[in-house]
């Protein structure tokens, strides 16, 4: 059932969060729901602006544009990464918030859904000036967040030391140890164990999945990857390990390419080192790499990569979205003609937010877990969610994102509707 939701005029058709709801209600049509759940998600419930005064190394004064959008959070405190990226805007951190909500759904943990981010490029910072911005960050939002009302965690370019300065400055203004408060944190910390690669592992689970459905032999199974940052080199550690022929990566930078397979570790250990990959293999650019002819493609970098223009050309079977959002609506519709499977981001890169929540829980409990532990919980939690999701996409005869977000709408339909609906009170229901 759909609610009439207006987000804006012909100026918003363009912006991100217009079409990130329009899916929305395109999925709607499929899940059981009151339309009034349609309505609550139609915008966040609170968006925080924030600015940024910052001493630089050299003396002078810069201010850089943050953002905290809380989406959501009826099933649980919000939660979502914080994104350091000269190209966040308030529609990226809205979109990212939203997709977090249906997120924590999909794979339905208790945390509601959020996201944050500075307008800010930290290559060109020294360590010391992005110290003092994450530590700014906080201070900015340290009003809103906290262990049972928002619990940010790493993005692309932030990490597991952002978030230690980030928790450090939170329990320096609450003047209490609070480490539930961020997630992503180094071990020393109280991190997890098995977070730092659990966005991969997430998507690995998966792969894993569509591996025995399909009866693949890894050797044969060539893979490229888009982003070789936390998820994307994670995730080629994982495959590479399994016996699966990694041949293609790249990052902001250009990538390498070779069809009989790259040397992960090496490229890793220079990656590492250099902080750039290694010449090996041929020169390949991130937008060829989406079209090379291999068997899966991991875009792990950022939204809107593959898109009615590219969408034909991909030859991958299937598409494994760590990244968030890089399939656009009209990609989405031609790779599902082609018979592409499609796995979305809000389940595939879900490994991420399910160990936050393990991290969550221990920081609370005091209790750590070990990490056989940690993987085993979460690879149950990926298998299930997989499953379920891939019945009720044949069931449908949709897209995989269509089945999650329609099985994430109906979760988030439970919690929203749990305090009535305009039905109850035209009726006066008890
Ligand atoms: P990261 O900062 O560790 O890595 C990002 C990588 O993308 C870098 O290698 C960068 O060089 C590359 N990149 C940037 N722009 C590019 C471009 N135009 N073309 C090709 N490569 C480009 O970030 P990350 O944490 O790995 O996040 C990557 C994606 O995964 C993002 O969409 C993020 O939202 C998503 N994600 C991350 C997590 C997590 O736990 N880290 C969880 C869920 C989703």
């Amino acid at each position: 059932m759909q609610a009439d939701v207006s987000v804006g005029g012909a100026a918003a058709e363009s912006d991100l969060f217009a079409r990130s709801i329009a899916r929305v209600q395109q999925a709607a049509k499929h899940a059981r729901i009151d339309p009034e759940t349609l309505l609550r998600l139609s915008a966040p419930r609170r968006t925080v602006e924030v600015s940024l005064p910052l001493r630089m190394d050299d003396g002078s004064l810069r201010t850089f544009r943050g953002y905290r959008v809380q989406y959501d959070d009826a099933r649980g405190p919000f939660k979502g990464g914080i994104r350091f990226h000269p190209q966040v805007d308030i529609a990226e951190v809205k979109s990212l918030a939203l997709w977090m909500a249906l997120k924590c759904a999909v794979v339905d943990i208790p945390f509601g859904g959020g996201k944050g981010g500075v307008e800010v490029d930290p290559r060109q910072l020294s360590l010391a000036e992005t110290e003092r911005l994450s530590r700014a960050y906080v201070r900015a939002i340290a009003d809103v967040i906290g262990v049972d009302r928002d619990v940010p965690a790493p993005d692309v370019y932030t990490n597991s030391r952002t978030m230690a300065w980030m928790a450090d400055e939170y329990a320096s203004v609450v003047r209490e140890h609070a480490p539930g408060v961020i997630t992503g944190k180094p071990i020393g910390l109280g991190g997890s164990l098995g977070r730092d690669d659990a966005t991969a592992r997430g998507g690995y689970y998966v792969l894993k999945e569509i591996e025995a459905l399909r009866d693949w032999k890894p050797s044969e199974i060539r893979v490229a990857i888009q982003g070789f940052g936390n998820a994307g080199q994670h995730f080629a550690k994982l495959v590479h390990k399994d016996g699966y022929r990694v041949v293609a990566v790249c990052d902001s930078r250009g990538g390498v390419y070779s069809p009989e397979g790259l040397g992960i570790r090496q490229i890793i250990e220079h990656k590492t080192e250099q902080g750039r990959l290694p010449d090996v293999g041929e020169k390949i650019d991130g937008t060829a790499l989406l079209t090379l002819d291999v068997d899966v493609l991991v875009p792990a970098a950022l939204e809107d990569q593959l898109t009615a223009k590219n969408a034909k050309d991909v030859k991958a079977k299937v598409v494994i979205e760590l990244a968030n959002g890089p399939t656009t609506a009209e990609a989405d519709a031609i790779l599902h003609d082609k018979g592409t499977l499609v796995v979305p981001d809000v389940l595939a890169n879900a490994g991420g937010v399910t160990v936050s929540w393990f991290e969550w829980l221990q920081n609370r409990a005091g209790i750590y877990w070990e990490l056989e532990e940690v993987h085993k919980k979460l690879r149950r939690t990926m298998q299930a969610q997989f499953r379920t999701l891939h019945a009720r996409m044949t069931e449908l005869g949709v897209p995989m994102r269509t089945a999650a977000y329609a099985t994430a709408l109906e979760r988030l339909d439970r919690a929203l509707s749990a305090t009535g609906t305009a039905k109850d009170f035209q009726k006066g229901r008890r």
